[in-house]
């Protein structure tokens, strides 16, 4: 029998989602209604002014059939950080958690097997109608969290990426590099499509002036079989949960972490020419691997240009907590029921 074709990465939702709003300083009740429609100002300073902030984890599935949501409080807080860059009202971790809570609980049974898993999208936006607030922040707001049953990242399983190296422009402005916000894809997106199209990669790593910093949606790290290195958090990038995941149970597993306060492309070609790998990581991918590193016209293979032993054997380990297949030795996951 054949499986039915799963569909695409974030475009089937499950029923119910939580909302909140914000008016006049204060958040509303939260409530729990269906998937629908928003109703917005076609004025709304989000429309206009890009106060879109958001955040993406996701609920596993175990073998015991218990679901579990993985490191809620990092997001929360990074929602957090998120809002306080927007200038948008910050949602406290009491009302923001609970509704993540309240949302998984609510589609509990949406929540598919592994590899598949219900991805989790809080969204905080202005809704004030007033065109005249370019210089000011948005006098109302509306949250809510959305889900999003998702089968492997990587249809027909891993396989090694292709990633341009982006030199000169860098992936967002020095301002936003810690928002998880709308604007940054957008801007990263010219460059993108730009690469995909001339050079037929998948991402593009922005390493501007040689300073690497991480591609569009996704941390980067260098592995071999003693070390893991990647560039310490500044506030160039996105502080991804899954780096710091993997950093802490690679430490647990014996790598030497090597968090440098700059990582340059040397550092990269450098590691390249020993045989390295390089990964990805990201609550979507998971730690997902770097075949080639095209540079200047160069193709560069990274490791073997396959999927690399060290990426397998670390991204295994960050699942196997995930799915409640071995202790959670940091309390990283938190069980909800319906
Ligand atoms: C969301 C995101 C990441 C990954 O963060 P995780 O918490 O690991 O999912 C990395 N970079 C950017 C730009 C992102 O938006």
């Amino acid at each position: 029998m054949s499986q039915p074709t799963p569909s695409p990465f974030g475009t089937q939702f499950a029923a119910t989602m939580a909302t909140a709003t914000w008016d006049d300083g204060a958040w509303s009740e939260v409530q729990l209604g269906p998937v629908a429609p928003l109703s917005v100002h076609p004025a709304a300073h989000v429309l206009h002014y890009g106060s879109a902030g958001f955040e993406g984890l996701k609920a596993h599935r175990g073998d015991d059939g218990i679901v579990r949501l993985f490191r809620p409080d990092r997001h929360v807080a990074r929602m957090q950080r998120t809002a306080r860059l927007l200038h948008l009202p910050e949602p406290g971790i009491d009302r923001l958690s609970g509704m993540i809570h309240a949302t998984v609980a609510a589609n509990l049974t949406e929540a598919p097997a592994p590899p598949g898993a219900l991805y989790v999208r809080p969204v905080l936006i202005g809704t004030e109608a007033n065109i005249g607030a370019a210089a000011a922040p948005a006098r109302s707001a509306l949250l809510y969290v959305l889900t999003s049953p998702v089968g492997d990242y990587f249809t027909g399983g891993l396989r090694p990426l292709r990633l341009a190296v982006e030199t000169t422009l860098p992936r967002t402005t020095p301002q936003f590099g810690e928002a998880k916000t709308g604007a940054n894809y957008v801007m990263a997106l010219g460059v993108t499509l730009h690469a995909k199209q001339e050079l037929g990669v998948d991402q593009v790593l922005f390493a501007p002036d040689g300073d690497v910093q991480e591609t569009g949606a996704a941390n980067f790290l260098l592995l071999d079989d003693d070390r893991v290195v990647t560039k310490a958090l500044d506030s160039s990038f996105l502080h991804g949960v899954t780096r710091d995941s993997i950093l802490t149970l690679a430490a647990d597993l014996g790598y030497e972490v090597d968090e440098r306060q700059h990582l340059s492309l040397d550092d990269v070609l450098a590691w390249a020419r020993n045989g390295g790998e390089a990964a990805l990581s990201g609550t979507a991918a998971v730690l997902a691997p770097v075949g080639t590193l095209v540079h200047d016209g160069d193709e560069i293979p990274m490791g073997d240009g396959e999927v690399g032993k060290n990426t397998r054997t670390l991204r295994d380990a960050l699942t196997a907590v995930q799915r409640g297949q071995v202790p959670d030795q940091h309390a990283w996951t938190v069980p909800v029921t319906a």
